[in-house]
């Protein structure tokens, strides 16, 4: 298979607040929210196993992701209390842990388990990668579930490798999406938590602010799992030029990311649509490259898609009917002359070079 490595995907907040069984066919996970109003995404969704494997997405980030509320301020739910946020992360643990046991998915924890997963799915032809495993790394998307920093060496041994100190707004601790202002002192003795264990930290969501303290104060491996090119559509949650030249200077890696709104500027949540917008694959493909001129060769950018991160088919690219479609990228870059191993490079080798570069 040409295997792809998806660096953002929330799978279990999907089963287990979406409510969907990600074992069964797209299909009909669609045909069973027919009607339904509670989430704007409903009937839309992308994924299930089936279509993971069917693209050759046999590798993933997948996160855990509770918020905790502060104010009134959120476009996604939050929890009252960090105790809260923590058994919605504990839930979505136990979901992964029953997808492994029913030989679904894959917890990737090492470098061994790493290498021995790619190289069953580089080998296997379709009929086989049909009926492999899944891998997947965990990712907290936001720390405001961590109780108290302590409480991160609990899930670095329940496989947690890598984590984003903020999601939108103020968090509990560190400024995120739409907010402003540097780390407090909790969040500035997490960073030092992260750097100890050796998780990844993930860029992604922080404010400017915090950004730029956090990339001096930690020492350790850094990546953005799912973020788009501020020069392509302005809004903070992009990365500046700046930003993005520090993270290649970092020998970080970004995934690009497919929500619409991150892809073209002047969405309009729940008014603007895939078909009014003409946003396409080829949009997606303008911020790889757009990352890919900034730093001088293709070796920083992968996918972080976000799939049904909130969001499905009435709000990504136009030419995305389930995320089995990731496979044409490879082709729109291939139009725009990216070579077969720059190709290989965002689809998956990139990502998969840099944790072996950082795992024991
Ligand atoms: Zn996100």
């Amino acid at each position: 298979m040409n295997l792809i490595f998806d660096a953002h995907l929330d799978l279990a907040m999907n089963a287990i607040e979406w409510n969907r069984d990600l074992t069964r066919p797209l299909e009909e996970l669609r045909q069973r929210e027919e009607g339904m109003k509670d989430k704007p995404d409903r009937g839309h969704g992308t994924i299930s196993f089936a279509e993971m494997r069917r693209g050759g997405i046999g590798l993933c980030v997948a996160t855990q992701l509770a918020r905790v509320e502060h104010n009134a301020y959120s476009p996604i739910f939050g929890w009252r209390s960090p105790a809260q946020a923590w058994a919605m992360t504990q839930a979505q643990l136990a979901w992964y842990r029953a997808m492994e046991e029913a030989g679904e998915m894959v917890q990737i924890r090492d470098r061994a388990g790493l290498e021995d997963h790619v190289t069953k799915w580089r080998q296997a032809d379709a009929m086989q990668a049909a009926q492999l495993p899944i891998g997947f790394i965990m990712s907290l998307e936001g720390a405001d579930s961590m109780r108290t920093p302590a409480h991160l060496e609990r899930s670095y041994a329940d496989g947690l490798r890598a984590i984003g100190p903020a999601h939108y707004g103020p968090g509990v601790y560190a400024n995120g999406t739409d907010a402003s202002g540097g780390l407090n002192a909790r969040g500035r003795d997490l960073i030092k938590e992260i750097d100890r264990l050796g998780l990844i930290l993930d860029v992604t969501h922080l404010c400017d602010d915090c950004f730029w303290e956090t990339l001096d104060l930690f020492q350790g491996p850094v990546w953005a799992s799912h973020q788009n090119c501020r020069a392509l559509v302005p809004h903070m949650r992009q990365f500046s030029d700046e930003q993005i030249r520090a993270l290649v200077a970092r020998d970080a890696v970004i995934g690009c990311a497919l929500d619409a709104w991150m892809l073209v500027p002047g969405w309009v949540r729940g008014q603007t649509t895939p078909e009014s917008s003409g946003v396409t694959l080829e949009h997606f493909a303008n911020h790889i490259d757009h990352i890919c001129q900034l730093a001088g060769n293709a070796r920083h950018v992968g996918i972080g898609s976000d799939l049904d991160g909130c969001f499905g088919t009435e709000q990504t690219a136009q030419d995305l009917e389930s995320i089995a479609d990731l496979t044409k990228l490879s082709g729109i870059l291939q139009a725009r002359g990216y070579t077969e191993e720059d190709r290989n490079g965002i689809n998956s080798a990139t990502f998969i070079r840099f944790l072996l570069s950082h795992w024991k």
